[in-house]
């Protein structure tokens, strides 16, 4: 089974996906990490960013490693964030991280977290959520999560949530049948519940 779960920076997906997953005993797949990756590769070489999509050797499990290289930190900085919300409107780099994302989701059961999860790689998925929060909500949440200034990060995040909505190219959307759950004012397991209700719903 694949659970999609997508929304925007800050409302909560890779807290909840990862304690869903943990939850249900089902893998988390973070497909953000991968971009992030991408977005430190291109700014360490040269190349076009969609032949550097392509040639990445990326795992995505408890560390994030990048053709052999523990990254798990690196891609978190601020700076990795923003070129990682760039190459992410590339086609060609989109086109070589679904490709990655669709094989490993080809065999057992997945929480998979991102943007077009639902609508573009996993479009079959037997749940598909988006989770949402209110701005400031959001800002609070990446500030505590990353520090600095709330007032900066919500500036940050605006401007990236407005690149992945505006995208030509897979925008940030919920997808057809996607369950849309504003998590502002709940707990993650309140969230990660009413996610688990789905699952068994969908499994009758
Ligand atoms: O989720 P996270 O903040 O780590 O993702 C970093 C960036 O990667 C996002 O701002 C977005 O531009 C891009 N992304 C994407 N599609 C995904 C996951 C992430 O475009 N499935």
């Amino acid at each position: 089974m694949i659970v999609a779960i997508d929304g925007p920076a800050g409302a909560g997906k890779s807290t909840v996906a990862r304690a869903l997953a943990a939850a249900l005993g089902f893998t988390y797949l973070d497909s953000g990490a991968m971009y992030r990756s991408v977005a430190l590769a291109v700014r360490e070489r040269d190349g076009r960013p969609a032949e550097v999509a392509r040639a990445a050797d990326i795992g995505v499990g408890d560390r994030v490693v990048l053709d052999g290289r523990d990254v798990t930190e690196a891609i978190r900085a601020p700076e990795v964030s923003e070129v990682a919300s760039r190459v992410a409107a590339d086609p060609g780099v989109r086109e070589a991280l679904v490709a990655k994302q669709r094989a490993l989701l080809q065999d057992g059961d997945y929480v998979a977290e991102g943007r077009d999860i639902g609508t573009v790689v996993a479009p079959d998925a037997e749940v598909k959520v988006f989770l949402t929060a209110s701005p400031k909500e959001r800002a609070r949440r990446r500030a505590a999560e990353l520090g600095g200034d709330p007032g900066t990060v919500l500036a940050d995040q605006t401007l990236r949530d407005e690149r992945d909505r505006s995208r030509a190219h897979s925008p940030l959307e919920a997808a057809p049948g996607a369950v849309e759950l504003d998590t502002t004012g709940l707990s993650v397991d309140q969230v990660v519940a009413r996610i688990v209700e789905l699952v068994e719903a969908a499994r009758r």
